[in-house]
């Protein structure tokens, strides 16, 4: 797996530019992937993965990135359910795990950078700072 920052650029190239939704969308990739165990995405575990996405948004090219994951693969799969979600599987095993950005991301965000004042800006680099987090519910966390 490559490291946080080298998605990331990989990420701005491939969207267009860098965002919020690229930082999310690449940091769920990394967690999700990484508790499946699948550490090569791009390498020797380039054909277990299957991904659903469940938003047509910026974070879903972030996620495509890591994942290399793609529509014209069939290992990508959009379910339009709105939320900044995506279901990691593995095939080889029938693994799966779900993660989801908090509802709440956004008001903390503001909390950990009240002194920038551009949103996007402050979303940024509140979402490479953030923990992530497990929980029981069935909608997800992070
Ligand atoms: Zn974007």
């Amino acid at each position: 797996m490559k490291t946080l920052e080298e998605y990331l650029s990989d990420a701005a190239a491939a969207h267009g530019h860098l965002c919020a939704g690229q930082v999310l969308g690449v940091r769920m990739a990394m967690l999700g992937l990484h508790k499946l165990g699948l550490e090569e995405p791009q390498g020797k575990d380039r054909k277990r993965i299957v991904t659903f996405v469940e938003i047509d948004r910026c974070a879903t090219d972030a996620v495509m990135v890591v994942t290399g994951c793609r529509l014209g693969k069939r290992a990508l799969k959009f379910r339009d359910w709105g939320k900044v979600a995506a279901t990691f599987v593995d095939i080889e095993t029938g693994k799966a795990v779900r993660i989801a950005a908090k509802e709440s991301s956004k008001a903390a965000a503001k909390n950990l950078h009240p002194e920038i004042t551009d949103k996007n800006q402050q979303q940024m680099l509140a979402y490479r700072e953030m923990p992530t987090s497990s929980c029981s519910s069935p909608s997800g966390c992070m």
